[in-house]
């Protein structure tokens, strides 16, 4: 227990952190306050502006339903908000702590500009009324910033910075926090009695139904829909993690081939914050005899691509330009993209006449997820041989991924695209087809989401001659790989 003193009263502001365990904002609010409730405050204009697509939101929501009732259990009441944007937030809490007579908030770090000056500006509101306001870390290892050079400068290349973060971590165990105390029991309403139907000025009404509506989206919060597979909330991140341990071993050999289920499928959970990165990492480490780097190359290999998600999360916060549209290497600002709506639309829908490319288009469009290997060959495919301005893609990615993270999809989408820090040299341009013969070498992924070309023999099913039914390739993938990599020579 740390050395502040105790509250009477605090309330937790949850966001993208849906858990009770290992939770730090939750955890160490109930050792310091004697009576604690919870509140989220949906901001679908605010996330519809920032791309959070219905397969995001419906998953968000069907988490924080299962949310509240373990919230229950532990006598913390959640309670639920909607305002339209994010600059309403500041007054909505003011108003809450206010009437609720809180003495604190308390809330996880999200690193996104926008998040980041919302933060700021409710800090600044709620101190106006004398409520103390503790933003912990917790989405990532290490806090942003702790990361560093010798020179104290943020890295921007990838191995020396998972170097630097093993050894920061290596230093103390990554220990998942406990459950939060079960606080006195509110059955009689003593604690939190007037808290149903609470107007806050300006926005909705404070309630304790969570909505299966949003106005702005098509929710499927229910399981329905493209949500469909994915089972919501906590004890479903950990069932997945459970079961991932059963065939960790394998993951560095298999997890290109995406008709295996090999990778954890993890990512929509650790998004919304169902799991946390250091029960992913605590489970990993445990089966790997402590080590971050070598033993079980399968448990090795995963442990690093956590580390990458890491790296692109403190990039984030590090370089406020990322959360602006603009490139992480200003020169490639220079690139004349092009912006063909129609060729766009085309490779959206799975229809560029490039079997691996469609298929992928096509899984995310029916399943809002995309094996991480195909996401390279589509963006490579978009970015470089169709020349098509990286961000159009990003865009895409995110109002469609159930997964939709700012941090990695944006580092992903500038890795592929060569405009990123420590990015794929631009000289180096998947070409689909020979991605699809060594990662579905028998066309088992093409098959089951491009059924036109079924029948088509294993040799063939990767660059198939003319199909009845089936698009003609939409761009000649040679000269477009010509043309990128010279574009990106000239660049000065
Ligand atoms: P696993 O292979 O089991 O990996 C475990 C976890 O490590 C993942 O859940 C994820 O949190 C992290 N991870 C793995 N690979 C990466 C990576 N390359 N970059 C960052 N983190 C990684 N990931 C997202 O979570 N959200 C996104 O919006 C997103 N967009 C992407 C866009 C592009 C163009 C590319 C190339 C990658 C993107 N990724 C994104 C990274 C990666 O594709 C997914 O994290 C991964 O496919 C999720 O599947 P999994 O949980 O089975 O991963």
């Amino acid at each position: 227990m740390s050395g502040k003193k105790s509250l009477q009263r605090g309330l937790v502001w949850l966001r993208n952190d849906l858990r009770v365990h290992d939770n730090s904002a939750l955890y160490h609010a109930s050792t310091r306050c004697d009576q604690l409730a919870a509140v989220f405050i949906a901001c679908p204009d605010t996330w519809k502006s920032h791309d959070e697509g219905d397969a995001l939101v419906s998953f968000r929501m069907a988490c924080l339903q299962e949310l509240q009732e373990q919230l229950r259990l532990r006598n913390i009441p959640l309670y639920y908000l909607e305002v339209s944007k994010f600059s309403q937030v500041p007054h909505a809490l003011q108003q809450i702590t206010e009437r609720l007579k809180a003495e604190a908030l308390f809330a996880n770090a999200e690193y996104p500009l926008n998040e980041q000056r919302r933060d700021k500006a409710v800090r600044g509101k709620l101190q106006e009324s004398g409520v103390q306001v503790e933003y912990y870390s917790d989405r990532t290892l290490l806090p942003p910033g702790a990361v560093r050079t010798a020179s104290g400068d943020p890295y921007k290349v990838f191995t020396p910075f998972k170097r630097a973060l093993i050894q920061l971590c290596a230093e103390s165990e990554v220990n998942p926090l406990p459950m939060p105390k079960k606080m006195p029991s509110t059955d009689k309403g003593e604690h939190w009695p007037k808290w149903l139907g609470l107007e806050v000025e300006g926005s909705g009404k404070l309630t304790q139904k969570i909505p299966s509506q949003l106005p702005q989206y098509s929710l499927d919060i229910d399981g329905s829909g493209r949500v469909k597979g994915w089972e919501s909330g906590e004890k479903a991140a950990q069932k997945h993690l459970k079961a991932f341990a059963e065939i960790i071993d394998k993951y560095q050999a298999e997890r290109d081939f995406p008709a295996k289920d090999s990778t954890s499928r993890l990512s929509p959970y650790l998004n919304c914050g169902a799991i946390s990165i250091r029960q992913c990492v605590h489970m990993a480490l445990n089966l790997n005899k402590g080590l971050w780097q070598g033993g079980n190359e399968g448990i090795a290999c995963w442990i690093s691509e956590l580390v990458w998600r890491e790296f692109y999360t403190h990039l984030l916060a590090d370089f406020p330009r990322l959360s602006m549209g603009k490139p992480f290497k200003e020169e490639t600002e220079q690139v004349p993209w092009c912006y063909d709506k129609d060729l766009f639309s085309r490779w959206t829908r799975g229809e560029t006449g490039v079997p691996i490319v469609d298929a992928a288009m096509r899984q995310l469009n029916e399943t809002a997820w995309m094996h991480n290997r195909l996401r390279m060959i589509v963006a490579s495919f978009l970015s470089k041989n169709m020349l098509i301005d990286w961000r159009w893609g990003e865009r895409y990615f995110m109002q469609n991924l159930i997964d939709g993270d700012f941090a990695s999809n944006n580092g992903g989408w500038q890795w592929t695209a060569s405009t990123g820090t420590d990015a794929a040299p631009y000289f180096r341009v998947f070409n689909p087809y020979s991605q699809s013969q060594k990662f579905d070498p028998n066309g088992d992924f093409i098959r089951r989401y491009v059924p036109e070309l079924a029948s088509l023999s294993d040799k063939e099913i990767h660059e198939p001659p003319k199909v009845e039914g089936y698009s003609q390739v939409i761009c000649d993938v040679g000269a477009g790989r010509k043309r990128a990599i010279e574009v990106f020579a000239n660049l000065k």
